[in-house]
């Protein structure tokens, strides 16, 4: 199991595995979150903590990896468990179930249960997750704590869960949310010809010293463009919702048969692959939550990675208003950085130019 990484992920330890009151708590993607509900069940190895996923495939690679740290662990399959686990992982969809509100009241009444852990809280509020989570916040019909863990805590988050949990004052613990060597650039083009060009372009080269351990991810806005971009990059593998091969694909991407991704915002959740250094968002993305999930797959062992957008205000504009959020993004000629930070966490940081790589308008101001 990982060493501590900062001390504010020791005290969401703390107040996770001996606390009564609920917890946020919210640092940046790859910055070991997991470890707070894992040495909970370690501290507590008597009882059992339940873990809620949104997403099917976080599930499983979850399960995994609490084998790996030999925490007992069993997957909620519409059951009781034979022997209760340190931890139950369960998905969003089944905590709606009689037989697992009915599993947890037993827990419950046998003061066996430690906590329920909503992983990935920040999907409250994208919309397809949403109906989802808030039907998981019902189980807490009994007052057990409740500890949620995101990447974002942008205000309107949290307070949406305080409202939903009825808690006005949980703890809420700030772990770092920016990562310092994501390099931040917009490329806003003429045509979507040449937006398409520059795409291809900019992944050949990147492609020409790529290392066998490195992959880059170019998220698409729809289908097409991804079908399209992946005509015409070799050695790229595509993944969207419904793609029958998407898993398959996922997998030449991890083990490196495959070195590029052109996938939509679907694919990312969870994945953890630490050597991402180059992510392309082609065209545009959702609104800055989503653009800062696709950006945060960068770099994550740290290693300077640039985070591009490239776009075109004619392919913005067949999306009507939708993508606003985005196109001030685009068009903001202040540090992006802090513009992005600004729409999902309510703790800005200072500019690139104080704390980390420019982004390209921070490298304009310092010449
Ligand atoms: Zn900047």
């Amino acid at each position: 199991m990982e060493n501590f990484k900062t001390l504010e992920q020791l005290q969401a330890v703390y107040n996770h595995s001996f606390g009564k009151n609920d917890l946020i708590y919210t640092a940046g993607t790859g910055s070991g979150k997991s470890l707070v509900f894992m040495m909970g069940a370690v501290l507590h190895p008597t009882k059992t903590t339940v873990l809620v996923v949104p997403l099917i495939p976080l599930k499983q690679q979850m399960i995994e990896r609490l084998k790996a740290d030999n925490i007992l662990v069993s997957d909620w399959t519409g059951t009781a468990p034979n022997a209760n686990p340190q931890i139950l992982v369960v998905s969003v969809e089944a905590t709606g179930t009689v037989a697992f509100d009915s599993y947890l009241a037993t827990l419950y009444q046998k003061e066996k249960l430690l906590r329920v852990v909503i992983d990935e809280a920040h999907l409250l509020v994208t919309s397809e997750f949403r109906p989802f989570i808030k039907k998981a916040l019902q189980i807490r019909k009994r007052p057990f704590p409740l500890t949620f863990l995101t990447a974002t805590l942008p205000p309107k988050l949290s307070d949406e869960i305080q409202t939903e949990i009825h808690n006005p004052n949980p703890v809420i613990i700030r772990g770092p949310s920016d990562r310092t060597n994501l390099r931040y650039q917009v490329k806003n083009l003429s045509t979507v010809k040449e937006m398409k060009e520059w795409t291809l372009k900019k992944v050949a080269d990147s492609k020409l010293l790529l290392k066998s351990h490195e992959r880059i991810i170019i998220y698409v806005m729809t289908i097409a463009d991804g079908t399209e971009l992946a005509r015409h990059i070799q050695g790229s593998v595509l993944y969207y919702h419904d793609l029958a091969e998407k898993e398959k694909n996922a997998d030449l991407w991890t083990t490196g048969e495959a070195q590029i991704m052109i996938c939509t915002n679907a694919f990312g959740c969870g994945i953890n692959y630490p050597h991402v250094h180059l992510v392309i968002s082609y065209g545009g993305s959702n609104n800055l939550l989503y653009y800062a999930q696709e950006s945060g797959r960068g770099g994550r062992d740290g290693v300077v990675t640039d985070i591009i957008l490239v776009t075109t205000p004619s392919y913005l504009s067949r999306f009507g208003n939708a993508l606003s959020e985005i196109t001030d993004y685009i068009n903001t000629n202040q540090c992006r950085r802090q513009h992005l930070i600004r729409h999902t966490d309510a703790v800005i940081p200072g500019p690139c130019l104080l704390i980390g790589e420019l982004c390209d308008n921070c490298s304009i101001i310092a010449g």
